[in-house]
């Protein structure tokens, strides 16, 4: 019989019923150390209290209202993304599938409106991830996304990984008078934390400034100071058209954005697009205090720190690199930036996952053979020392039932 919950996940026999900081507490009273975060979703942890104040303090006062409203909440939370980003104006979803209608929508109406309507191929790349709707999962082309699920919606053209095997002359040459936009992800996060180099980013920038063509980043996963920068194209010194977040803005409230230039969003114009619930008070209410806590520099100088000190034990005498030396067997090699690590691996990542919740440790894996670690953004150096000496007795443990 099926189960009452669509059986689409292939869960893991964990259930949680508390968190706090780092950590879960699972039915039977374990505690796990959290290295997932609801895959990169609890920013601030779990049971942050600057968010519990956020959120009750707004429910009591105001959950909804639909946007054919002027919301405050709203208005307040897309001036602080404005002042603190190259965008100009925002709009507010639900999810990070959201974002990637809306940005496919948008790039299309601009050349539209500027009597180009024949520029409407989207350019995406090898192992993307954009989200599950039909467009998201024509946009990114994979045969595990879209088997079964077609016809696809059309114009998507999907491009080798930038760098090495795929340079410039190739990107260039594809791009012709029906391109519309290059939507990518400057770090790849289910493709396996595959960071495009920043030489890569100023490539496309310059492609698409000299064809027309819109630039798209999806920082649903990479973003929200993830990096150490509040959005993690800043470190290439390059800014997006039009910019996908999602995941940790809202800290664990479904919430999400779209932020454009004025001149990529001219043609959503009222009546073009709309949501029920994007932007709600009760989300931008909590979208604010994420926003305002992640984007002091303090704290993102914080983030890069303590992203060091996973990768090169400075404080620690096994950081990642050292975890990568001494299980050969396991392990290939370390990628990522600030808190958005991968470890390769030469065994099934999944094992590591399982044999994480055997060592009290939440883990998540990714494609192209890649263990994810996106702890919360301010995960206390303690608790990165546990996650590195748990890592070592799973790794252990792996490579000893491997034997
Ligand atoms: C998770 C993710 C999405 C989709 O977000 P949902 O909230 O699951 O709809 C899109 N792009 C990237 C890069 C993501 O990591």
């Amino acid at each position: 019989m099926i189960p009452s919950v669509l059986p689409t996940y292939n869960r893991a026999p964990l259930a949680f019923v508390k968190g706090e900081g780092s950590w879960l507490q699972a039915e039977d009273g374990r505690r796990y150390l959290d290295l997932g975060a609801g895959i990169a979703v609890n920013a601030l942890g779990h049971a942050h209290p600057a968010l519990i104040a956020a959120l009750t303090d707004q429910a009591r006062k105001l959950w909804h209202v639909s946007n054919v409203y002027s919301i405050p909440e709203q208005e307040r939370l897309a001036d602080m993304l404005v002042d603190r980003t190259f965008a100009d104006t925002v709009f507010f979803t639900n999810s990070g599938t959201e974002t990637a209608e809306l940005a496919i929508k948008m790039a299309r109406k601009f050349h539209y409106e500027a009597g180009q309507p024949e520029r409407t191929e989207i350019i995406t790349f090898e192992g993307a991830f954009h989200g599950r709707s039909t467009g998201a999962i024509a946009a990114a082309g994979s045969e595990k996304m879209v088997k079964g699920f077609g016809p696809l919606m059309p114009g998507f053209r999907q491009l080798k990984w930038p760098g090495k095997d795929h340079g410039h002359d190739e990107i260039r040459a594809v791009i012709t008078d029906q391109t519309c936009a290059v939507m990518i992800e400057p770090i790849q996060g289910e493709g396996g934390i595959r960071v495009v180099p920043d030489q890569c980013l100023k490539g496309l920038r310059d492609l698409c400034d000299m064809t027309g063509t819109l630039l798209i980043f999806d920082e649903v996963q990479c973003g929200m100071g993830r990096t150490g920068k509040l959005f993690a194209h800043e470190w290439a010194g390059v800014s997006p058209d039009i910019m996908m977040v999602a995941k940790g803005i809202g800290g664990g409230f479904p919430l999400g954005a779209v932020l454009a230039t004025e001149r990529a969003a001219s043609g959503m114009t009222s009546g073009t697009h709309g949501s029920t619930y994007g932007g709600n008070p009760l989300g931008c209410a909590v979208g604010a205090k994420v926003t305002e806590i992640v984007s002091d520099p303090a704290f993102l100088a914080e983030v890069a720190r303590k992203g060091a000190l996973f990768r090169q034990g400075a404080l620690f005498r096994q950081g990642l690199e050292s975890l990568v030396a001494r299980h050969p067997q396991v392990f290939e090699s370390v990628r990522g930036e600030g808190l958005m690590l991968g470890l390769k691996c030469r065994l099934a990542p999944a094992d590591l996952v399982k044999a994480g919740y055997d060592a009290g440790l939440l883990t998540v894996a990714a494609a192209d053979n890649v263990l994810r670690l996106l702890p919360a953004l301010n995960i206390p150096d303690d608790d990165i020392a546990e996650a590195l000496s748990r890592l070592d007795q799973v790794a252990a443990s792996v490579a000893a039932a491997a034997a």
